[in-house]
């Protein structure tokens, strides 16, 4: 038998997810943001369980827009990133993709292409992020250019929030209302809401939100948020013990010999490493659920292993099943021990890692 690393994602947690943010704000449209492969999920599976309902989906580049449309999603794609050479044009436009517009140069090709369709367009306005997108005192005159470009059928604004994930941060409201004066001004549609602001700033809805890591169940706070306690996990991982050694007090586990037992301990080893995108700077102590129970990973995680504390779980042992996320665990308090976020803990996952769609 293979060995037992899976990531089974949840289709119907997804569904489930997209319409509890599109419940937020009724009467907005929401892109579902798929880059990344989905955040790890898979971006053809994920797209074509939303694509009877999704209003649009989100990819950061052409080539991630492309291999929707290979797989027959035919949703208008919102290139996130916008596009990043004068040649995508002609394809942007065929294919019936949205891209953001976040630089001159990109206003200047766009001025001087000759396109067989004309395409919206997506200004980004820098409200604060400093990252992409054009500052709030030019952005008149860019839709003025865009208005009177041939090559471009309508423009929205959007921006993007630097700490939406911090309710109490003062900074999304400076953002907020550089932004707000301007689509007043303006009279155009706009999007801003990222997930963390689809579920605790209301204030920013507008025509079109953009939740991308709570579609998988994932949630971008610290502290609990009533909307985030309602999302469904999308991905469980899991793996299980291929051995089991009884290690005696004072010896040591793992590469580095970082981690020494202070007691007799049972020491389990888990098919599953950073080989397979699990973090190798877990830290000793970050949760894992072995056929249910809670224990704790010990010493240092090696590329296709990592070992866990069984002292307290007697029954367990060879075969046992061992989740490292999901329903019974959920990815954002893994993200807490390893210092990082849920993000990155589902879109490090490795391709060694196979997934498997219910
Ligand atoms: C990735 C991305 C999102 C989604 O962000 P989440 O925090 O995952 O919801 C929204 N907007 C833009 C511009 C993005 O790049």
């Amino acid at each position: 038998m293979s060995r037992k690393v899976r990531a089974d994602i949840h289709l119907d947690a997804i569904v489930h997810n997209y319409r509890l943010a599109k419940a937020q704000a009724p009467g907005a449209r929401a892109v579902a943001v798929v880059k990344a492969n989905a955040y790890g999920h898979g971006a053809v599976p994920v797209a074509r369980r939303l694509a009877a309902e999704v209003d649009a989906f989100g990819v950061a580049c052409i080539e991630e827009a492309l291999e929707l449309r290979a797989a027959g999603i035919t949703q208008p794609v919102v290139l996130l990133e916008g596009f990043f050479d004068a040649d995508e044009l002609p394809v942007i436009a065929r294919e019936g993709f949205w891209p953001a517009l976040h630089s001159e140069h990109q206003l200047e090709w766009l001025e001087q292409a000759s396109l067989p369709q004309a395409i919206p367009v997506w200004l980004k306005v820098d409200t604060g992020m400093h990252r992409l997108g054009f500052e709030p005192e030019v952005v008149p005159a860019m839709v003025a250019r865009l208005r009177d470009c041939s090559s471009v059928s309508d423009v929205l604004l959007m921006t993007h929030f630097a700490c939406s994930d911090e309710p109490e941060h003062g900074m999304t409201e400076v953002q907020l209302a550089r932004f707000s004066k301007l689509i007043d001004e303006l009279g155009l549609a706009a999007s801003l809401s990222n997930s963390a602001a689809v579920m605790a700033w209301p204030e920013a809805y507008r025509q079109w939100l953009r939740p991308g890591v709570m579609l998988y169940g994932a949630t971008p706070f610290e502290q609990s948020n009533a909307v985030a306690d309602q999302l469904q996990p999308a991905m469980t991982l899991s793996s299980e013990i291929i051995a089991v050694r009884e290690v005696p007090a004072g010896e040591t586990v793992g590469y580095g010999a970082t981690y020494r037992c202070d007691k007799p301990s049972r020491i389990g080893t888990v098919a599953m490493g950073y080989g397979d995108g699990y973090p190798r700077h877990a830290r000793t102590g970050t949760p894992v659920v072995v056929e249910g129970q809670r224990t704790a990973l010990v010493g240092r995680v090696s590329m296709d292993m990592l070992t866990v504390d069984l002292t307290d779980l007697p029954q367990a042992g060879v075969g046992s099943r061992v989740e490292l996320w999901g329903g019974q665990l959920p990815v954002s308090d893994v993200a807490r021990w390893c210092d990082t976020i849920p993000y990155t803990l589902l879109t490090c996952l490795t391709p060694r890692v196979p997934r498997f769609y219910d």
